[in-house]
C-alpha cells in the first residue's frame, strides 16, 4: 500500500514537473480495483476537468484506503473521490467536504448511482441462500475498512445477530483489488465473498469471470445489478479543508455541468446520513466512541439498573449493619443474662451454705465454747500458781495449753469463715479427699451432738480432679446434714463417707443407716423446694446436683445395702482446661 502511495506521489510530482508553470490540481481516488483500473475509470472525469480548467495541471492520484487517508492528512491533495464510508470518516477526521456526488445514468450497467454489496457464492452451493446462512461459513472480503466491500454487509449481518468476526468459520481479507475476493470464492478458498454491488456483473461483462459461476446471495435486482444489501448514496467528489474556496467552486460548477458520458455523471452532493447510520449502528469510524460510552451516557442508558444496583447495595449495607447490631445486642444480652444467672447461682450457693451453717450453728457454737472454757480453766490455774509462787513449771505448761486451745478455737472459726465466704467458684486440680476431710471435720461436732458416728474411708492414689474445693465441701456437708436429719429416730446412727477411683473419675459416697428413701422422696428428691422437714427449704439436693453437674459430674441416690440411703457423686478427671459456669 505504501509503495502505491509513494509511486502515486512520485507520479504526481513528475506530472507537476512536466506541467512546468501550470499549478497542479491533485485529485486522490480510491483505487479499489487497482491503480490502472482507477485511472481508466476516472479518465472521462479527468479529461473533462482538464478541458474545463486549462490553467491547471489536473492529476489523478490512485491510492488505496490507507494511502488516501495519509494523503488527505498530509494535505498533498486538493480533492478526493472515495467511497461514501471512507468519505464520512475523512469528513469527521479532516474536515473534507463533498461538492458533488456520482449520479446514476439510465444507460449505466457498470456504474450504478448507489453503493451496496453483493455476497457471492458458487452457483452450486444450494445450502447458501440467505445472509443468515453465512453463520459458520468461510467469508472473504477485501479489507475490514472497505465500505461496499465489507461494512455494508457487516451492518446487515449485525442486524440479524451475526457477528462476522466471531460467528463465521473464518473471515479472510484478500486486500485490493476486489476481484481477488471473487476469485477466492470461485476457487473454493471461501464459501462466500463480499463484492461491491455491480462488480460481479462488471467482471462478467469484461470476461474476467465465467458468467453464472457465482451467484448473488438474496439478490435484490437494482440498477441492473443484484444486491444482497440495502443501498447507500454513491461516491462523493470532495474538497479538502485547505483547498481554496474559489477553486472548489470552479470544480463544482464544472462537475455539475459535466455531460453524461460513459455512464459517469455528477450531481449535487447527496445526503450521506444513511452512511452515518451505518457507522453509528456498527459503532465504528466517527462513532467508535460509542463502544466506550461516557459516564453520562452510561447513566442515561442504564440509570434504572444503576438505581436498582444502588438500592441493592444500600439494602445490603443496611442489612449487614442491622445483623451486626442484632448480633451485638444479643451477645450483650446473653452475656448479661449469663452473668446474671451466674451471679444468682453464686448467691444461691452462698445462701445455701449460710443455711447449712445456720443448721450447724448451735453445734459449732458448742465446738468453739469448748476450747474457750478450757482456756478459762487453764488461765485461772495459772493465775493461782502465779499468786502462790508455787509451781512455775505448771504456769509454763498452762500457758502452752492455753495457746493450743486458742489455736483450736481459731481453727474452727477459720473453717467457718472460709465456708461462709461469698466467692466465685475457682476450679483447680485437686485431690478430692481434701475437701472431703474438711467437710467431715467441720461436721464432727454436729455429728457428736446428734449421736452420729462418722467414718471416713479415703481411697488412696486418686487421680486429681478439676473442681472447686468449696463446692465439693458444700455438697458433702449437705449430704452429711441430710443423713444426720434422716437418722434422728434411727438406731444405730452411722454415716460412712468414702472415696474411690472409678471409670468416670473419682466417686464419693455418703451412706447412712436411716430409714432410706420413701417412694415420694425417691421420685422428687432433686426437685427444688421438695422437703419433708418442717423447717426445710428443699433446695439442698437440687443445688448440690447443679453444682456437681456444672463440674461435669453426676449425683444420684440409692438404697444402702444394709438399709438407709446412699448418695453418690462423681467428679471427672479433667485433662484439658474446663470452664466452670
Ligand atoms: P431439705 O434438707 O431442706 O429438706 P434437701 O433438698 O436437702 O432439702 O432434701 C430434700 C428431701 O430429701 C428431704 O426433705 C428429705 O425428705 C429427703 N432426703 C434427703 N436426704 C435424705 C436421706 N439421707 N435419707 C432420707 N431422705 C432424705
Amino acid at each position: 500500500m505504501r509503495v502505491l502511495l509513494i509511486l502515486s506521489v512520485l507520479l504526481g510530482w513528475s506530472a507537476v514537473v512536466s506541467g512546468a508553470e501550470a499549478p497542479s490540481l491533485r485529485i486522490g481516488v480510491l483505487a479499489f480495483r487497482g491503480a490502472e483500473m482507477a485511472e481508466s475509470e476516472w479518465e472521462p472525469t479527468l479529461a473533462y476537468l482538464r478541458g474545463q480548467l486549462p490553467q491547471r495541471h489536473v492529476v489523478i492520484v490512485p491510492l488505496d484506503l490507507d494511502g488516501l487517508t495519509t494523503a488527505v492528512k498530509s494535505g498533498s491533495l486538493d480533492f478526493v473521490i472515495t467511497n461514501p464510508g471512507h468519505y464520512v470518516e475523512l469528513e469527521a477526521a479532516f474536515g473534507v467536504t463533498r461538492i458533488a456526488s456520482l449520479s446514476g445514468s439510465a444507460s449505466a450497467t457498470t456504474l450504478p448511482a448507489m453503493v451496496g454489496s453483493a455476497v457471492v457464492v458458487r452457483a452450486e452451493r444450494t445450502d447458501l441462500n440467505r445472509l443468515s446462512d453465512l453463520r459458520g461459513s468461510r467469508l472473504a472480503a477485501v479489507s475490514p475498512e472497505a465500505f461496499g466491500g465489507f461494512r455494508v454487509v457487516w451492518r446487515e449481518l449485525a442486524e440479524i445477530g451475526i457477528a462476522p468476526f466471531s460467528d463465521t468459520a473464518g473471515l479472510q481479507f484478500t486486500g485490493f483489488p476486489m476481484e481477488a475476493v471473487a476469485e477466492a470464492v470461485a476457487e473454493g478458498k471461501a464459501d462466500a465473498g463480499i463484492l461491491r454491488f455491480c462488480l460481479l456483473e462488471q467482471m462478467e461483462a469484461e470476461g474476467r469471470i465465467t458468467p453464472g459461476l457465482l451467484r448473488v446471495l438474496g439478490g435484490i435486482p437494482s440498477h441492473g445489478c443484484l444486491s444482497s444489501t440495502r443501498l447507500y448514496p454513491d461516491w462523493p467528489f470532495a474538497r479538502l479543508a485547505a483547498t481554496p474556496e474559489a477553486l472548489a467552486k470552479q470544480v463544482a460548477i464544472a462537475l455539475l455541468a459535466m455531460p453524461e458520458g460513459d455512464g459517469y455523471a455528477w450531481t449535487v452532493p447527496a445526503d450521506y446520513q444513511p452512511v452515518h447510520d451505518l457507522f453509528r449502528a456498527l459503532k465504528i469510524g466517527p462513532y467508535a466512541y460509542l463502544r466506550h460510552p461516557s459516564a453520562r451516557q452510561l447513566l442515561r442508558d442504564y440509570w434504572p439498573w444503576l438505581v436498582m444496583a444502588l438500592l441493592g447495595v444500600v439494602w445490603w449495607l443496611v442489612h449487614v449493619a442491622r445483623v451486626e447490631y442484632l448480633v451485638r445486642r444479643r451477645t450483650a444480652e446473653l452475656r448479661s443474662a449469663h452473668a446474671e444467672a451466674r451471679l444468682r447461682r453464686e448467691e444461691m450457693e452462698h445462701g445455701a451454705r449460710l443455711a447449712l451453717l445456720g443448721e450447724m450453728a448451735s453445734s459449732l457454737a458448742h465446738e468453739i465454747s469448748q476450747p474457750l472454757a478450757a482456756i478459762a480453766n487453764y488461765a485461772s490455774g495459772c493465775q493461782r500458781r502465779l499468786t502462790s509462787h508455787t509451781d512455775p513449771e505448771g504456769v509454763t505448761e498452762g500457758v502452752g495449753l492455753i495457746a493450743a486451745q486458742a489455736e483450736r478455737a481459731a481453727g474452727i472459726v477459720k473453717r467457718i469463715r472460709a465456708f461462709a465466704r461469698k466467692r466465685s467458684p475457682v476450679p483447680q486440680n485437686l485431690d478430692a479427699n481434701g475437701p472431703l476431710v474438711e467437710a467431715v471435720e467441720l461436721f464432727q461436732t454436729v455429728a457428736a451432738r446428734h449421736g452420729v458416728g462418722v467414718s471416713l474411708d479415703l481411697g488412696q492414689g486418686l487421680p486429681p480432679v478439676l473442681a472447686d474445693r468449696l463446692r465439693i465441701e458444700q455438697v458433702v456437708l449437705n449430704l452429711l446434714q441430710n443423713a444426720a436429719d434422716a437418722m434422728s429416730k434411727s438406731e444405730p446412727r452411722h454415716i460412712a463417707v468414702s472415696s474411690s477411683a472409678v471409670a468416670e473419675g473419682v466417686e464419693i459416697r455418703v451412706a447412712d443407716t436411716g430409714p432410706g428413701l420413701s417412694p415420694e422422696a425417691r421420685a422428687r428428691l432433686f426437685e427444688p423446694f421438695f422437703t419433708t422437714k418442717p423447717d426445710g427449704l428443699g433446695l439442698g439436693l437440687s443445688l448440690s446436683r447443679t453444682m456437681i453437674e456444672a463440674q461435669g459430674g453426676r449425683l444420684w441416690a440409692e438404697d444402702a445395702p444394709g438399709g438407709g440411703a446412699v448418695f453418690r457423686f462423681t467428679l471427672p478427671v479433667t485433662t484439658g482446661p474446663t470452664e466452670i459456669p
